[in-house]
């Protein structure tokens, strides 16, 4: 066992939870299995629903509906402090008038644990976190990212089978953030805890999870790995809310193999699918710019994934070109290139645009997550 957590990690399951505000569910009918000891991000836009969810697995919200299960035990209306679960919250919450070591040590003097037992405690979460040389100081004397670490210390030194994570991120700038998403999966493997983390930012989520609750509108669209989620998106909405994507809307004209014939306005789309389409379905597809290719020239035959376009705009970024093409009808395709390739690069000269049919995802027709990709 850890040297700090002596509570073993917990599972925690949302069996069809929901929950009203008024007339309105923040959440609805959320069914979810979190195995014990594993990172798991709550991801998806503002008002989905994410933070309602942490907050009813911490006590803070009761559930309209179902019921959430931390272990195999029904939390049913356990305050949060009976609860085996600690939160870090987005404000981190911090005492400003107690040193770092007071307020890491706060739980557990309401606790009334014993002095020797308490100051071992809290050095140790201090060490975890290495904010032991800090012990003395008051909130306003640390940085951002300082500050966060005694928020992790705080929760981490009541020893809890489950951590939850409001955004604990959001107010660090982006290279912290960067280096205390290493730090917390470290931290999170050395301890071997379960942690819920609720954010918005998909490159958090993907870099740190082991799994994935991508959720829109207060449900559940899809939960998988990071590469579950990016390569293979359940629905248009993840396919539009993990990773950047060109989606061009159509209508199945044929299925031949494993392949969907789809014509759109921009010309002929092949994808390999094995979901139930027939002819006639409005259905999008939707292209990563990492699988698109640019090739100088038009399109030499009719064949389908050669699309005529214009080149519009070339950008660097580290060591990829990203170039955005645009087709007769004014679409934008956004194609994202290693420098290495040498793609053509002048701009405003026919390219033909082109893709593998593997790399094609097929979804039915109806709202997703982004507009086509814009430059
Ligand atoms: P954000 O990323 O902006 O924090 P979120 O995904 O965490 O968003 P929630 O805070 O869970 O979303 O909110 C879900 C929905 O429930 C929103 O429409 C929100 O306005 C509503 N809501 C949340 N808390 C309350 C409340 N106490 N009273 C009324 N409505 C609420």
């Amino acid at each position: 066992m850890s040297p700090t957590t002596r509570n073993p990690a917990a599972s925690v399951d949302l069996v069809g939870v929901g929950k009203r505000y008024g007339a309105a569910w923040a959440v609805e009918d959320l069914a979810l299995h979190i195995d014990a000891g594993q990172f798991v991000s709550l991801l998806g836009p503002s008002g989905c629903g994410k933070t309602t969810t942490l907050r009813m697995v911490g006590g803070f919200e009761l559930p309209d509906r179902g019921s959430v299960l931390i272990g195999d035990a029904d939390m049913g209306s356990l305050p949060p402090h009976r609860r085996p679960v600690n939160t870090v919250f987005q404000s981190y919450a911090l005492f400003p008038h107690l040193s770092v070591a007071d307020n890491v040590a706060y739980g557990l003097t309401m606790r009334r644990v014993p002095k020797a037992q308490l100051r071992d405690r809290v050095d140790r979460a201090l060490d975890l976190v290495r904010m032991r040389s800090f012990a003395g100081r008051r909130p306003s004397q640390l940085s951002g990212g300082q500050q966060q670490r005694v928020a992790m210390a705080r929760a981490l030194v009541n020893e809890p089978s489950v951590l939850l994570l409001d955004e604990p991120m959001s107010a660090l700038d982006r290279k912290l953030r960067e280096e205390m998403q290493v730090e917390l999966k470290l931290l999170q493997h050395e301890l071997g805890v379960t942690f819920v983390f609720v954010t918005h930012d998909q490159g958090e989520a993907l870099t740190m999870s082991d799994q994935i609750a991508v959720m829109n509108q207060g449900r559940l669209e899809q939960y998988g790995t990071p590469s579950e989620v990016y390569d293979h998106p359940a629905t248009g909405f993840v396919a539009g809310f993990i990773g950047q994507q060109n989606f061009l809307s159509g209508r199945v004209t044929g299925i031949r193999g494993d392949g969907a014939l789809v014509q759109t306005p921009q010309g002929v789309v092949l994808a390999t699918t094995d979901a139930p389409l027939s002819t006639g379905d409005e259905v999008q597809v939707a292209v990563r710019p990492e699988t698109v290719q640019v090739l100088s020239g038009v399109p030499t035959a009719e064949e389908p994934n050669r699309i005529a376009a214009t080149l519009r705009g070339v950008s660097q970024i580290g060591h990829t070109l990203q170039l955005v093409a645009e087709t007769p009808d004014g679409t934008r395709i956004v194609a994202a290139i290693p420098r290495s390739a040498a793609p053509p690069t002048q701009l405003d000269v026919p390219v033909t645009i082109a893709w593998a049919p593997a790399a094609v995802r097929i979804f039915p027709a109806g709202p997703t997550a982004a507009p086509p990709t814009a430059p």
